[in-house]
């Protein structure tokens, strides 16, 4: 990938998408194409066949998806499986018939087992069954990789899976229904201080423990395997699975101590709640992030550090 090759970034005003450009931008990459939903529904078979056929692009960031909070997967069943195979499996096959050099698709933590081994590594996916809340999801983006294996193997394309940990930064969505606890908790504390409110409630026990990554680090991240890995570098020999790349800090908190932290940045000092009626989902997602660290990539931003970057980009963007 040279500073002048033709990148598509498929959902580049999304949290992931758009910390891709600004990265990209940064290093100098300065051909994009980027078309928002309204321009291009990637969920339309013939509308991104013809985008591709017209744009021709070399490399493509696969970061468009349909995807929320513990609440935008229970709301959303149908949506998570329809929106997010569609839109893969378009990207997907248009790249191969139109002949991307290589693609590299986003994934997430919750394609592991519900009681998978902690940390998580590569090979404990399809080990067990998935956590019901976001099952939906997260069998579409088992889809999603398997699709780019079995082209990588069959066609001999160069797709790249990574799955990232939960993330968080600019760009979040901060909807209180479908949002990720962590926008949703800073949001909420925010809103009790500006009015003068002594108590919020949070969803759940507080117990489940959960991984945090800012967006601006899983770019660099997703950059380096696009300019330096390639699918044959994957594969352990004749041994071609588990290919995919876990992308995470490889430490954990609960949500209870993620919750105190989000206080002491915001100023919330009133008492938290904890509505046991919501649900936990899965009890921990922490990835084992060896794979990642091998290939030179080490996450930067302290989880402190970066919700108050965050908080800072909220308030002025409220
Ligand atoms: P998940 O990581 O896929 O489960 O999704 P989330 O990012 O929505 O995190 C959900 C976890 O945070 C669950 O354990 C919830 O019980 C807990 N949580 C606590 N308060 C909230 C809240 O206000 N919103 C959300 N989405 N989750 C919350």
């Amino acid at each position: 990938m040279d500073k002048n090759s033709k990148l598509f970034v498929a959902g580049h005003r999304g949290l992931a998408g758009s910390a891709i450009v600004r990265e990209l931008t940064r290093k100098g990459y300065d051909n994009l194409i980027l078309r928002t939903s309204k321009e291009l529904d990637l969920r339309d078979n013939n509308g991104v066949d013809n985008f591709f056929d017209k744009e021709k692009p070399d490399f493509v960031f696969l970061a468009a998806a349909r995807v929320g909070g513990i609440g935008a997967n229970a709301n959303f069943r149908a949506e998570m499986i329809y929106d997010n195979l569609m839109i893969q499996s378009n990207v997907i096959h248009s790249s191969w018939k139109h002949g991307v050099k290589k693609l590299l698709f986003l994934g997430s933590s919750c394609i592991y087992p519900k009681f998978a081994p902690q940390p998580m590594k590569e090979e404990h996916l399809l080990t067990s069954e998935l956590e019901y809340s976001n099952e939906p999801y997260a069998v579409a983006k088992i889809a999603g990789l398997k699709m780019c294996e079995a082209y990588n193997i069959q066609y001999g394309t160069d797709f790249i899976s990574v799955m990232p940990t939960n993330l968080y930064g600019i760009n979040d969505n901060f909807d209180l229904e479908n949002g990720h606890v962590l926008p949703v908790i800073l949001r909420k504390f925010h809103e009790a201080v500006k009015n003068n409110k002594s108590q919020v409630e949070l969803w759940g026990s507080g117990q489940p423990k959960r991984e945090f990554l800012y967006s601006d680090d899983l770019a660099k991240a997703v950059i380096m395997v696009m300019e330096k890995v390639s699918f044959k570098d994957l594969s352990i020999g004749e041994k071609i699975i588990n290919t995919h790349i876990n992308i995470g800090t490889g430490k954990d908190i609960s949500i209870k101590d993620l919750a105190l932290m989000i206080a002491g940045i915001t100023g919330f000092n009133g008492e938290i709640v904890w509505n046991t009626a919501k649900p936990d989902g899965t009890p921990r997602k922490l990835l084992d992030v060896e794979k990642i660290s091998a290939l030179g990539w080490k996450a930067e931003t302290e989880l402190d550090e970066g919700i108050k970057k965050l908080y800072d980009w909220y308030i002025e963007n409220e």
